[in-house]
């Protein structure tokens, strides 16, 4: 009798034991707002016993839509013991749920943990509804597009949508309303990057709060550009001269020796430094700050998108492109401003040395580099010929020259069209603000836009 006891005790032990070890998940939902046709909805479950079962569904007006489920061999008595925290990515919306309706909805997920107990986590988020695309219909003017360089379009968007731009490969770039229009019609400045194949098709897109996106195809022709290749010959000399100017210190770019802290700097130094100017993207203004084509100064040194192949002690050591324009024979003269435009940087910045960047409204902005001295500061208004410092080589500069560069929603875009008033007219003004070309010169012969014949494509 006593040992059934003592073996009813143990056995209740171990059902006390198990309860007590049983164990909920930390369950949470990557925000979601609307959810569409289909809605990529991310969860990540930390349990150390791991989960059974997951399950989604979504209610609405007193239904429920199952839109994902997911279940493991149930473990009662051998679970696993730290079991790593866990991604998992479903799908919901009317492709899963034919029957939701637009309006308002509750997304619900749930958890079973994998042990004993099966104790169950839910996590809920209130939606929305939003099942019309938008709709994006481009303008049907000819896009002449050079290869690195920029171009303009406008479209009209209608229907629920929540941001609106151009896609040109990986790059996506926004779109402001067109000057006195209505929010739908819009306009996008875009650059069609260097670095991309000659074959990628830019595309103007427009996005709804649930994910669902509509892109319209509008007539192009690119004129592809060779971009040249030079070698650029490294001796110790030189890059002494180089990294002591970035990083006297020896703190920003510490290394063994000489050479591997010149290509820390050419290389790490120089993508971060490429990323805080394409951060500035986000400071600009919605109005047109610049007045006419861009000046030209100095003596062309280095041409867009150069590509560099460093050569040191006969070997190739690192590959780099030069985006901008060396301008040289400024000898410590005074570095212009190329139009008019507001100061959004006015300091130190890596490669670039003390660098002034010029925003110019809508996403345009001039860089300019390797500057001796500068004498604005942030939130200043200049203007075309203005001057902003004393021109110098700061940063990886082997002598005293202005860095000139220009970028469209940060980024970077070859920037003699900008110095070419015709290109300015026919290409921009043409289409963002037509009246400002009669203000500028009466005797304008720039060819306009012509329209296309034919229907454009757009799929949705
Ligand atoms: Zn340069």
């Amino acid at each position: 009798m006593k040992i059934i006891i003592a073996v009813g005790s143990v056995v209740v032990l171990a059902l006390v034991a198990l309860l007590v070890l049983s164990t909920g998940s930390s369950l949470e939902m990557a925000p979601v707002k609307s959810i569409g046709v289909s809605t990529p909805v991310t969860l990540a479950i930390a349990n150390p016993h791991g989960v059974r079962r997951i399950s989604a569904y979504v209610e609405q007006n007193g239904a429920r839509y199952p839109v994902f489920e997911q279940s493991a061999p149930a473990r009662r008595l051998f679970w696993n013991r730290h079991q790593a925290p866990l991604k998992v990515s479903f799908e919901a919306g009317k492709n899963k749920a034919p029957n939701l309706k637009e309006g308002p909805a509750r997304l619900v997920v749930e958890t079973v943990s994998n042990d004993f107990r099966g104790s169950t986590d839910r996590a809920t988020a209130e939606v929305n509804v939003v099942l019309t695309p938008p709709r994006v219909i481009p303008d049907d003017l000819q896009h002449y597009i050079n290869q690195g360089g920029m171009e303009l379009v406008t479209f009209t968007v209608s229907g629920s949508w929540s941001e609106a731009g151009v896609k040109v490969g990986k790059y996506t770039f926004s779109s402001f309303p067109l000057p006195g229009k209505p929010p739908e019609q819009r306009f996008a400045m875009f650059a069609y990057p260097w670095d991309l194949p000659p074959d990628v098709q830019p595309l103007v897109y427009a996005r709804n709060q649930a994910g669902t996106e509509a892109t319209g195809h509008f007539w192009f022709k690119l004129f592809p550009k060779k971009f040249r290749v030079r070698d650029l010959v490294l001796d110790d000399k030189l890059m002494e001269k180089l990294v002591t100017s970035v990083d006297p210190t020896g703190q920003l770019a510490p290394g063994p020796d000489l050479l591997s802290r010149f290509l820390k700097i050419n290389s790490e130094m120089r993508q971060k430094n490429n990323q805080q100017l394409a951060d500035l993207r986000f400071k600009t203004e919605q109005k047109i700050l610049w007045n006419g084509p861009f000046i030209h100064w100095g003596k062309e040194e280095a041409d867009f998108a150069d590509v560099r192949d460093y050569v040191y002690n006969g070997k190739k050591v690192d590959h780099q492109v030069h985006l901008g324009f060396d301008l040289s024979d400024r000898q410590n003269g005074p570095v212009m401003a190329a139009n008019d435009g507001r100061v959004v940087w006015a300091s130190d910045l890596g490669i670039y040395g003390n660098c002034v960047v010029l925003d110019h409204g809508y996403g345009l902005q001039s860089i300019y580099g390797h500057m001796h001295q500068i004498d604005v500061k942030p939130g200043d208004l200049v203007k075309k010929g203005q001057s902003m410092g004393i021109a110098g080589q700061t940063g990886l500069a082997e002598g005293v020259h202005v860095h000139f560069g220009m970028q469209i929603d940060g980024v970077q875009t070859n920037p003699r069209e900008w110095w070419d008033e015709h290109w300015i007219k026919d290409r921009i003004l043409s289409k963002l603000a037509p009246e400002r070309i009669g203000a500028a010169s009466e005797t304008s012969d720039a060819p306009m836009p012509h329209k296309r014949k034919g229907k454009k494509k757009v799929t949705q």
